[in-house]
């Protein structure tokens, strides 16, 4: 878009909205502003102006404002213009191939939409805006509060529902900016506004433009970010201070699918110092998607002893054999798919697909729900499920595309190693405390926010150690419900007294030599705590003296304590009573 008669003056002031006063060939003359925004910081003293002459003799003011310089910045805040360079610019066959109508101004209920679009079979209403507001490269809008901007919004979730498609277009009046937010300090209204718009299937787009002194066309597509500017801001700094400070880690050595789904698996409820050891031997003997798949369920569940939560061990070996029949063997590649494998939640998909692919996708477990609850002050309960989404959505909008997983890796190591929980964060090392709320207000470890959640049933248990000399007695757990399929010393719920450990040995056939007590132990489980109690029953010939009936009603066997070692998977809750 051209401007013909274009003059450079310099800005004198503006007494009202609708004038301003410039300096044109050392005389003073009087311009109208078309931007009826304040426009407070580009219209300084001094500031080299653009104008155009009218071509209309009979107009009182003979002058136009176009644009202006803001330091090296030109920008040109023609109020006419955006609806006009957006129009020539689809009419030239940009966002919709198949173009066929662009119509400017047309009703739509009760408001005007700035353009209607026939494109192949759709029909698409476009509101347009203009964007003169900038500072340090962060573009805003509205930059003075504006109900009809609201109800543009609602008019347009209406006519999306409607069948229409629906954009709106903010139009960047300049070039080269870092990204565009809702203006929540001038109009928090309009910000609400434009999130609920989307919610809806409103789409919104920011491009910038080329702008010289008479020319304006749009040029590239610029980030909208409407959640949170905050984050926004913490993508560099974190990215930059995790290539410096990340941890060598073994799952970080080669960054392959395998390895980081099975690191990121171990990884939760476990400390990354535990998870290492487990994570050596675990890809030793399975180093690939094939050999998960063709473990028998007992060495599996034998390498992942002492990690809990075995059905995530399952689970692993059933999304191998998904990955080998459904992809050939070959790990999936997009975030859908990898979502779709068994055991994988948001947060895995998230880390693989980033981590792995440079996906734009987020990665949200405990530590980033704490380091961005920080940074934000949100006072959200996180122990909710919306919570997590709404911060994934924050997320999401803010990943740099070239940063992915760096990003992600980032958010979390954080939370590792500097916004650590319990006790104070380590804010004096922190690569974004500049940018944190919390941080700035003093309220650091008020953050997250975490409901109580319901208090775990505590069971009362007596472990039993039936032993010879180079036997214990154990059995395998049902296959479903807590530690399915694992194997476990023989235990039944109370606390029994020594005379009742002599009666139960009897029942089952066994006449012990010596009983001796062991200690006691805890073991807590998500939702339930074990309080145990032990008793080492020893017995003549364990194998020979128990009934028949009794081994096979009790699913027993008996093992030596290599095979105890080494075969049978036994949880880490019977820990404290695994013979020597
Ligand atoms: S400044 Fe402190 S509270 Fe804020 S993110 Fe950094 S470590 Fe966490």
């Amino acid at each position: 878009m051209n401007y013909e008669r274009i003059r450079k003056a310099f800005f004198i002031e503006r007494p009202n909205r609708f004038i301003a006063y410039v300096q044109l060939d050392g005389e003073k003359e009087t311009v109208h502003v078309k931007n009826t925004g304040r426009c407070a910081e580009l219209l300084v003293p001094g500031a080299p102006v653009y104008i155009q002459e009218s071509v209309n003799p009979a107009r009182k003011t003979k002058w136009d404002l176009i644009a202006v310089e803001k330091g090296k910045r030109m920008i040109n805040m023609d109020s006419q213009i955006p609806n006009k360079v957006v129009q020539e610019w689809i009419e030239g066959g940009n966002l919709f191939p198949d173009v066929h109508l662009v119509r400017p101004e047309t009703t739509y209920g009760n408001s005007r939409f700035d353009l209607y679009v026939e494109a192949g079979d759709s029909r698409i209403f476009i509101e347009v805006k203009g964007v003169t507001l900038e500072e340090d490269g962060v573009c805003r809008f509205p930059d003075a509060p504006s109900d009809r901007a609201v109800k543009h919004m609602e008019e347009l979730v209406r006519a999306k529902k409607e069948g229409y498609e629906t954009y709106v277009f903010f139009v960047i009046q300049m070039k080269d900016v870092r990204y565009f937010t809702p203006n929540t300090d001038t109009h928090p209204a309009f910000a609400e506004a434009l999130k609920k718009a989307a919610a809806a299937g409103v789409k919104i787009l920011a491009y910038d433009c080329e702008v010289t002194s008479d020319s304006i066309t749009i040029r590239e597509p610029v980030d909208v970010v409407l959640e949170s500017p905050r984050m926004k801001e913490t993508a560099k700094p974190l990215v930059e201070w995790f290539r410096k400070n990340k941890r060598d880690l073994p799952w970080r050595e080669r960054m392959d699918a395998y390895r980081v789904w099975i690191s990121e698996i171990m990884l939760q409820q476990t400390r990354v110092e535990a998870v290492k050891p487990y994570y050596e031997r675990f890809l030793k003997a399975l180093p690939d998607v094939r050999a998960l798949a063709g473990v028998s369920e007992d060495r599996l569940l034998k390498l992942w002893e002492g990690l809990g939560y075995y059905n995530r061990a399952r689970n692993l070996k059933y999304a191998a054999c998904q990955i080998i029949e459904e992809y050939g063997g070959k790990f999936p590649e997009t975030y859908e798919e990898i979502r779709s494998l068994k055991g994988i939640g948001s947060y895995t998909a998230g880390a693989i697909s980033s981590f792995v692919y440079n996906i734009p996708k987020p990665a949200v477990d405990g530590n980033v729900l704490r380091v961005v609850s920080r940074i934000t002050a949100d006072d959200s309960d996180i122990a909710k499920a919306g919570t997590k989404s709404k911060i994934e959505k924050e997320i999401e909008e803010v990943i740099p595309r070239d940063a992915a997983g760096d990003f992600n890796q980032s958010l979390i190591e954080l939370g590792a190693v500097v916004c650590l929980p319990n006790g104070e964060p380590r804010c004096g090392s922190c690569p974004v405390s500049h940018l944190c709320l919390a941080h700035e207000q003093g309220r650091e470890t008020e953050f997250p926010v975490k409901k109580k959640a319901k208090k775990r049933r505590i069971e009362n248990r007596t472990v039993l150690l039936f032993r010879d000399a180079q036997k214990t007695a154990i059995r395998k757990r049902p296959a479903k419900g807590l530690l399915a399929g694992m194997y476990e010393f023989p235990n039944r719920e109370g606390r029994m007294t020594y005379d009742e450990v002599v009666g139960y040995g009897k029942s089952l056939g066994l006449t012990p030599v010596r009983i001796r007590k062991l200690g006691n132990a805890k073991h807590i489980f998500s939702h339930v705590e074990w309080h145990m109690t032990g008793y080492e029953i020893l017995v003549d010939e364990l194998e020979k003296s128990m009934a028949d009936e009794n081994k096979e009603k009790g699913n027993i066997i008996f093992a030596e304590i290599r095979q105890l070692q080494e075969e049978y998977p036994i949880p880490s809750a019977f820990e404290a009573y695994m013979p020597k």
